[in-house]
């Protein structure tokens, strides 16, 4: 059994204070919140702090504000279960409910949070193991060793952003509010993600994910299909997150963003361009969806083969559009729960 090293819990009520304690402490402390990705992190020895900064006492950092009609502002500590049931969300921005829903299993969606969703850490075959495990292949450079394992010529780590709701908030054009010791900014979440597999946030490690904003959904369609091997709790190995802003039956902006084929999620823009000023026919989303696949590069580092999960991009994007254009969807491989 992986047992957690010895750590101090500290206990903030306030965002003022713990980003007061993240900043006293520095590189040996990161923020909690549900703990259901860092804490069997920290069993395989792949972060070691000696003190966390739990951010499920503050209650400033809960709940949904807003309308579809005014755009929602998601507080970053909203359990992924309640950001998957919010009437509001369901109705205004399907996409996200369904990606909340699709996380893991319903227990860890009970303890995990939105804003632990758009910070967990990307993944590896090589990293995702025990500590005997990586010591065994000489460890790789994201934590304690020298080269990647994936790609040994490498002067990078090319592990996988393996966020389901990231995409989607992408897609969805939302800002994330982030307070730290210089103070509060918001940003567009495209702006959070790096395209490196260990600084894969573009953030200052004190810095703290208060709260997710959606624009006002007038206009708005979005669908999320996921891939992985196991409904009940894989993470993505593909997921395609689509939005459309409809004028009628005319596109006016399109977003399709792909997560799981990067260090970070991949805005299929040039795909996404095909779509303005058009109305959705068959013959559009098969071409959208071509171009749309190539911006994917997987590697050989997560479940399922490279060569399938850069295929069945392709078809989940033709399948999402499809979905989000009234036609029917034709059968593939995978989880089409979505
Ligand atoms: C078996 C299993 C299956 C899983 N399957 C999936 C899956 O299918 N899809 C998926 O997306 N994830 C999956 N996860 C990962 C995890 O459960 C989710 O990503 C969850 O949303 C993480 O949220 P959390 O609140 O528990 O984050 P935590 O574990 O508390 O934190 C995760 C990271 O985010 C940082 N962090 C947390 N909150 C904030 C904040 N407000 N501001 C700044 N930094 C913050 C932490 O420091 C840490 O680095 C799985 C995990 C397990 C164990
Ligand atoms: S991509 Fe390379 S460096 Fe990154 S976790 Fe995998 S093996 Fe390690």
């Amino acid at each position: 059994m992986m047992r957690l090293p010895p750590f101090t819990y500290l206990a903030p009520v306030s965002v003022a204070d713990a980003v007061k304690l993240l900043s006293d402490h520095g590189r040996e402390a990161m923020p909690v919140a549900g703990g259901t990705d860092l804490y069997p992190n920290m069993k395989r020895r792949q972060f070691e702090p000696s003190v966390l900064v739990g951010l499920r006492g503050i209650r400033e950092l809960v709940g949904v504000r807003g309308t579809g009609g005014t755009g929602l502002a998601i507080g970053a500590g909203t359990t992924l279960t309640a950001t998957s049931r919010h009437a509001e969300i369901a109705r205004n921005y399907p996409a996200l409910a369904t990606a909340a829903g699709l996380v893991s299993t319903p227990q860890l969606r009970n303890m995990g949070t939105l804003g632990g969703n758009v910070c967990v850490d990307t993944r590896c075959n090589y990293y995702n193991q025990s500590y005997q495990w990586r010591k065994a292949v000489n460890f790789c450079m994201k934590k304690d060793g020298e080269i990647c394992l994936v790609a040994p010529g490498s002067p990078r780590c090319w592990a996988v952003s393996s966020s389901d709701t990231a995409p989607v908030l992408w897609s969805l054009g939302a800002t994330v509010r982030l307070v730290g010791p210089e103070g509060e900014r918001a940003v567009p979440i495209s702006a959070l993600y790096r395209d490196d597999g260990i600084e894969y946030l573009a953030k200052l490690p004190e810095e703290i994910v208060t709260e997710i904003s959606l624009p006002p959904a007038d206009g708005l369609r979005s669908a999320y299909l996921k891939l992985r091997r196991r409904g009940s709790f894989d993470f993505p190995v593909l997921g395609v997150a689509a939005t459309l802003a409809m004028d009628g039956d005319v596109v006016r902006q399109a977003r399709i963003v792909l997560g799981a084929v990067a260090s970070l999620p991949r805005e299929a823009a040039e795909a996404s361009a095909l779509l303005a000023g058009e109305r959705l026919t068959a013959e559009l989303i098969e071409e959208v969806a071509t171009r749309a696949a190539r911006p994917s590069k997987p590697l050989d580092n997560t479940d399922l083969t490279h060569p399938y999960r850069k295929k069945m991009t392709r078809v989940f994007v033709a399948r999402a559009l499809r979905r989000l254009a009234g036609l029917p969807e034709q059968a593939a491989h995978g989880d089409s729960r979505a």
